[in-house]
């Protein structure tokens, strides 16, 4: 298949941020991929080679693809910097420098995705640092050959810059609709989605066999599944208008969620957001074994630092110490866990996926045995609001921040956010009660002390079902000189030179970013506004939803993604529990 039809899609979905339109572009080119090679092309559209959690990363320097530019058009290195400083975008420089190209190329051979693909996976596997002759060898090979369209888009893709502004769940409509013949069996390809995190095996399962070959999608070890989400409650009371009977209060501790995959001595630990952070945990990777009855599990956890001398949990700014490449071993004495185990998904060749709860919780007090460094997460099965209480209390003065409150007869929805599961925290009684996890979408320049770098932040939340990024406030406060400089340093990578289509904002950030940052807020209000776009039109015709008064806690959320990210309909619950409250206190 040539390379040309995937970089035209590309080209069009940049002119566009209408959802249909960019589903049809994607619909228009599934059609005409052949299932042989349709998980390559699922994989190239969201700029990588394989799943997020597999890690192979492409990621070639800048300065790397400029020589290799410059080898294979003959234009002088300097003069392609000059081009990318003037554009500002590399994909494009890199356009424009293959129009004017001075070489001719004798032997011009087809650029194919499986070419492009093939040069791509053969660049990823390159390590060390002689590995840059090579790699620029790849790339000037391919350039060398590419059109102006083509090669904006392989340089996009190699400098890990290519942003298709949509969702996931976008291609996955795309998919529904070119192979199933419309959006009706979209559930099914979520469902495959959920179990395997794998949008290319999805893909290629309904392009050779169409819907059927979804239903025998299964959990398998080392395929991460889709974690399951929980919705917020207030008091134990709204907990159980949600929940009827009797349900599980377990520990909710202020850690890192993990995904144990494991299989005999193999073991891989994937994050809240499936990447494979197993290099951060060699301590659990050593102990683990001994403490599982099983050959072949995937089981959930949070892992949460602890004061070794008392026992004591310690927040979660704690274990970020140990996101660090290098002395790991170091982290590892310094920043002791332990490793809390809450809900087991496979076991021994089965899932446990669709089994209650109740038996879940059977199974992994089966086959985890506790000690000092494994533990299963505290539990108590609760009837009456007073039991709630009286377990927020006891979790609470154990370090924890709150409950999840479990459903006894639900099944693990892989990738949902449901009432199945809530969280009950401390915090959530007083003002506007939770935190809400944010996108840095937007930054403002400082002014006095916070000259040369940002004085405030602009924060949007998630809109699931139009996959896109209202605004709901600009943060000024909660950040200490060190924090302002982190954000400087973390998010001048995801500089973006024009606004990503997907964000709404009344307001005009002097810096847009990549949505991809997430961090914690507090506010004291949530009021109607003629600036942020959460919510638009919702409560009142003309308003979204803003904080008022937001505050940064000082906890930037690494384990989330922007689409873990509050989202709109949390937003407009907050709002509207909140005016119960005031009616309530009216009355008396
Ligand atoms: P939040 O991040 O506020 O949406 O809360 C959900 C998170 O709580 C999960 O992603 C886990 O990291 C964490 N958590 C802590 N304890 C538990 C538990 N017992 N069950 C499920 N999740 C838990």
């Amino acid at each position: 298949m040539k390379f040309s039809l995937v970089a035209d899609t590309l080209g069009y979905m940049e002119g566009t941020t209408k959802r249909l339109e960019l589903t049809q572009h994607l619909v228009d080119l599934f059609k005409i991929t052949s299932s042989e090679i349709i998980s390559k092309v699922a994989y190239l559209l969201q700029g990588k080679l394989r799943p997020e959690h597999e890690g192979v990363e492409i990621g070639v320097a800048e300065k790397i693809a400029i020589r290799a530019l410059s080898k294979s058009t003959g234009v002088p290195v300097l003069k392609i910097e000059h081009e990318y400083k003037k554009v500002g975008d590399f994909g494009q420089a890199t356009a424009n420098i293959l129009e004017q190209k001075t070489q001719t190329t004798f032997l011009k051979e087809d650029i194919t995705v499986e070419r492009v693909y093939d040069t791509l996976f053969k660049i990823a596997s390159l390590k060390g640092n002689r590995s840059q002759d090579m790699k620029m060898k790849y790339i000037s090979s391919l350039l060398n050959d590419a059109s102006p369209t083509e090669g904006r888009f392989i340089a996009k893709i190699i400098t890990a810059n290519l942003r298709l502004g949509v969702a996931d769940y976008t291609i996955l409509d795309a998919l529904s609709i070119a192979f199933t013949g419309s959006k009706e069996n979209r559930p099914l390809l979520e469902h495959a989605y959920n179990v395997c995190s794998d949008l290319g095996r999805v893909a290629e399962a309904v392009a050779k066999n169409g819907a059927s070959a979804l239903k025998s999608f299964q959990v398998s070890v080392f395929s991460p599944v889709r974690p399951m989400l929980a919705e917020r409650v207030k008091s134990a009371q709204e907990a159980h208008e949600k929940i009827e009977t009797e349900f599980a209060a377990e520990y909710k501790l202020d850690g890192e969620r993990v995904q144990l995959h494991m299989q005999k001595d193999k073991i891989i630990l994937y994050s809240r957001s499936l990447e494979n952070i197993t290099n951060y945990y060699p301590d659990i990777v050593e102990k683990i074994g001994k403490s599982i009855k099983a050959n072949e599990v995937i089981l959930e956890a949070e892992i949460v630092a602890i004061n070794e001398d008392t026992g004591e949990f310690l927040p979660f700014q704690e274990l970020m110490h140990r996101r660090r490449k290098y002395n790991i071993a170091k982290a590892v004495q310094d920043y002791p866990i332990t490793v809390n185990f809450f809900d087991v998904l496979f076991v021994d060749s089965k899932s446990c996926l669709d089994i209650s709860y109740k038996e879940r919780r059977h199974v992994l007090e089966n086959i985890v045995n506790d000690d000092s460094f494994v533990k299963i997460m505290p539990m108590m099965l609760v009837k009456t609001d007073d039991e709630v209480e009286d377990f927020l209390e006891n979790a609470i003065n154990s370090g924890c921040e709150g409950l999840m409150l479990k459903q006894l007869d639900s099944p693990y929805r892989a990738g949902a956010r449901a009432s199945n599961w809530l969280k009950l925290k401390r915090e959530y009684r007083n003002e506007l009660g939770d935190s809400l996890d944010l996108v840095v979408v937007g930054a403002f320049y400082g002014r006095g002390r916070r000259t040369g770098r940002y004085g405030a932040l602009l924060l949007s939340t998630y809109d699931e079902e139009a996959d896109r990024y209202p605004s709901v406030c600009k943060v000024g406060t909660g950040f200490t000189d060190e924090s302002l400089d982190q954000f400087y340093q973390i998010l001048s990578d995801k500089i973006r030179i024009k606004k990503d289509p997907r964000i709404d904002s009344g307001l005009e950030a002097d810096v847009w970013f990549e949505p991809e940052v997430v961090i914690e807020v507090v506010a004291s209000e949530i009021t109607l506004s003629p600036i942020h776009k959460v919510a638009l039109d919702k409560i009142r015709k003309g308003s979204g939803l803003a904080l008022r008064f937001p505050k940064f806690t000082g906890k930037i959320r690494f384990e989330k993604t922007p689409e873990n990210a509050t989202s709109v309909n949390e937003v407009i619950t907050m709002y509207n529990s909140q005016k119960k409250v005031v009616q309530d206190e009216k009355q008396f």
